[in-house]
């Protein structure tokens, strides 16, 4: 569907979140012209990205009343997806002339370099004067037919403002998701959620089990080999009677999952081996997480489902007024925040037109008996994984833009393919330089750069 090109609506506003998806969101709204304000909670922009050495005080997250750390990066974390692929549309993530010793050229940087690049591309457009920051949003309601934005300062000064829409950038991955593990009660080991981890000291000489193996627990059960005696992977997607030690370490083994675990300190695997373990760390994921917001019970957070929302974004009976950026995982992720970000800013200014809310309940509801006749669990609602083509090209057709580049599409399922069957040599060894030659000359060619990086294309 081409954007109608009627009427166009300047509006005013309200941004939560200065992270990577924020912060596009706000370029793509003053692009369209509404008057934007975006809420940081911080004092510098990057969300996730903002590394910090504190974490939780509560390592396992669970008290409710503890003070929240935003970030989950850990210190020797890299990116897990080849740069060119990572960045956003209209602001590549590539080495610039400009960039100093300081910066990390590497095709997989490590975290320092993604905050860096969200710094550039603040700069480049502007948008740090959008943003008011140690600014906490702590209620969003609706108020007739605008949005109540009540937000708090560093002081505790509390201010209460009218916007005509607010888009939600507040993250997903600071309200961790802690594994059901038999017997847990009773043993008398450490718990520690990825989420509070930043270094491996604290594991040294010490029997470590690490339950989930996808990007964290991957990488955090390698950081932990260096120092630690054992560690033992607990992975629901390796078969029940399977134990493999992995290669690249001499002290990582890779089992199925936690069968039970008990008050001597023993744990128990699905596949019968029996470790005595001082520390349980739960790479298992996150909750989505909306304090804020106050709909009168229309948005739910169910089994990790927010909804009802129309393609992971508006709210039916509340669109375009309200809407989400960013909450689809297992995808590209940038590129998803940029796309979003223009519909959204086009659906609010009018050029394009949303559906009737029947219409888009209609499209909720065969998404989730879609959905349920695959078999996928409730909370795998906003996981594209091989969903993502059909879904960002949808978006983009929705604002005019052409489809995700092809050579985009495949360098993410061939780092996806690698970070699960190379998770040790991944960032570093790869059989897809053709992919990189083409991105940089589709970069060229757009004038996003002025010449080929040549220390990268040779590496
Ligand atoms: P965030 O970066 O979390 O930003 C949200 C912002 O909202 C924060 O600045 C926060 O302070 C602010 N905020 C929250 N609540 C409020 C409030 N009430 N009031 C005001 N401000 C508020 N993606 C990739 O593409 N490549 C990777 O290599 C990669 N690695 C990852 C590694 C880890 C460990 C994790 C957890 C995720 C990784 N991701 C990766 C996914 C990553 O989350 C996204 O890339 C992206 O950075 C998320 O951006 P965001 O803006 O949605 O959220």
């Amino acid at each position: 569907m081409a954007p109608a090109r009627t009427r166009v609506n300047s509006l005013h506003v309200a941004v939560i979140g200065a992270g990577a998806a924020g912060l596009v969101a706000a370029r793509e709204l003053r692009l369209e012209n509404h008057s934007v304000v975006v809420f940081e909670r911080d004092s510098k922009v990057g969300g996730l990205w903002v590394y910090t050495p504190n974490s939780e005080p509560d390592p396992l997250s669970l008290d409710p009343n503890r003070t929240i750390v935003h970030s989950s990066v850990y210190n020797s974390l890299r990116t897990n997806l080849p740069r060119e692929c990572m960045g956003y549309r209209d602001f590549p993530f590539v080495p610039r002339p400009e960039d100093d010793e300081s910066r990390d050229q590497r095709r997989y940087p490590s975290h320092r370099e993604v905050l860096a690049y969200l710094e550039d591309f603040a700069r480049e457009f502007k948008l740090v004067e959008m943003v008011r920051f140690k600014t906490e949003v702590v209620l969003v309601e609706p108020e007739g037919q605008k949005w109540k934005v009540q937000s708090k300062n560093s002081d505790g000064i509390s201010k209460d403002e009218i916007f005509d829409a607010v888009v939600v950038c507040n993250g997903h991955y600071t309200e961790p998701r802690v594994a059901h593990v038999p017997g847990i009660d009773s043993w008398p080991g450490k718990q520690i959620h990825s989420h509070n981890y930043r270094v491996p000291d604290q594991f040294k000489d010490q029997v470590v089990v690490v339950i989930g193996n996808f990007a964290s627990g991957a990488d955090i059960s390698r950081d932990i080999t260096g120092v630690a005696k054992e560690v033992h992977i607990a992975s629901r997607s390796n078969p029940s009677k399977t134990c493999s030690k992995l290669p690249g370490s001499n002290n990582l083994w890779l089992h199925s999952m936690i069968e039970s675990v008990h008050e001597d300190g023993s744990i128990v695997f699905q596949n019968g081996k029996v470790v005595q373990a001082d520390t349980i760390v739960h790479c298992t994921g996150y909750k989505y997480h909306f304090p804020f917001l106050n709909t009168n019970g229309y948005i739910t957070v169910e089994d990790n489902c927010v909804g009802p929302l129309y393609k992971h974004v508006f709210p039916p009976a509340l669109a375009p007024g309200l809407s989400f950026i960013g909450l689809p995982w297992m995808t590209l992720q940038f590129f998803m925040f940029e796309l979003q970000s223009k519909w959204v800013a086009a659906a609010l200014s009018g050029r394009v037109t949303l559906p009737s809310e029947d219409k888009m309940m209609e499209d909720v509801t065969a998404y989730y008996a879609k959905r349920e006749a695959y078999g996928q669990p409730k909370r795998y609602t906003h996981r594209l994984g091989g969903g993502q083509v059909e879904y960002l090209n949808w978006i983009a057709e929705q604002i005019g833009a052409p489809p995700g580049e092809q050579w985009r599409y495949q360098e993410i399922d061939g780092g996806y393919y690698r970070l699960a069957t190379q998770s040790d040599t991944f960032r570093d060894k790869w059989d897809d330089d053709h992919l990189i030659v083409e991105a940089y000359e589709d970069f060229l060619r757009h004038k996003l750069i002025s010449c080929l990086p040549s220390q990268l294309l040779e590496s």
